[in-house]
């Protein structure tokens, strides 16, 4: 029997309330290993100043994202702030199968299907907690991408997405960027250690018991 395993990716999941920093933060994580893989999200919004299609997000239209659902291509979808988001299957099934790691920014109903889903053992999630209500909303605004009303409805949401915190591997407050980027790094690190994500161990460890053997 041939027992050489090949180490499956991790899925690492990044949630938080609008604003408190997710976005940051994977894009910072992503410099500092270039080797993750960030799963772009196809949504039915439309696209900020600045956002490009297949790198931010895919922009769809609503009949092709529902279509997409119905033939299964999405690994999870849901509803956020009046628009339709979700994670396309195929690109984090052909990277976790390579062995790379996918860096997902989606909300607590995109966590929990994944989590609840068959890959559930090959997850990582974390929860980014604002300082403050107050400086959520300065970020919000400061970011100056959202017209008033939309910054109010996310506002008037982010109670939502904190209330689902408990249910997330990790918690930061993301109060000091680079504090806490340091301590979202040091969690994939020492994730990648678990034993079930280095199935290569199992190899090593009978090499060092052959060797073992003939000593003795
Ligand atoms: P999210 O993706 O969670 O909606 P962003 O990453 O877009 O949030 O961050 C919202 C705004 O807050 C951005 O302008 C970003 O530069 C700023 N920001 C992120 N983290 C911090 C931090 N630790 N301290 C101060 N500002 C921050
Ligand atoms: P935004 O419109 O600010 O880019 O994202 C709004 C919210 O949708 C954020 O909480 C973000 O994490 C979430 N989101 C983005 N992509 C996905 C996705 O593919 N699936 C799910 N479930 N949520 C997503």
């Amino acid at each position: 029997m041939n027992m050489t395993q090949t180490r499956r990716g991790l899925l690492i999941i990044l949630s938080s309330p609008s604003g408190a920093g997710k976005s940051t933060l994977s894009r910072r994580l992503l410099e500092w290993d270039p080797s993750l893989s960030f799963s772009v999200s196809a949504t039915t919004r439309k696209p900020r100043p600045g956002e490009m299609d297949g790198k931010d997000y895919h922009f769809m239209f609503e009949d092709a994202f529902k279509r997409t659902v119905n033939e299964g291509g999405m690994l999870e979808h849901a509803h956020v702030f009046g628009h339709f988001y979700g994670s396309p299957r195929a690109p984090v099934e052909t990277a976790i199968g390579q062995g790379r790691d996918v860096l997902f920014d989606i909300d607590w109903q995109g966590a929990q299907q994944i989590v609840n889903s068959g890959l559930g053992p090959h997850t990582l999630s974390v929860f980014i907690l604002p300082p403050s209500i107050a400086e959520l909303r300065r970020r919000l605004v400061g970011r100056g991408q959202d017209a008033a009303d939309v910054i109010a409805k996310r506002m008037q949401k982010s109670w939502d997405e904190i209330s689902h915190w408990g249910s997330y591997d990790y918690v930061l407050v993301n109060d000091d960027l680079e504090a806490t980027l340091e301590r979202l790094k040091t969690i994939v690190i020492a994730t990648r250690l678990r034993r079930s994500q280095q199935p290569g161990l199992v190899d090593h460890v009978r090499s060092l018991q052959t060797e073992f053997e003939e000593l003795s």
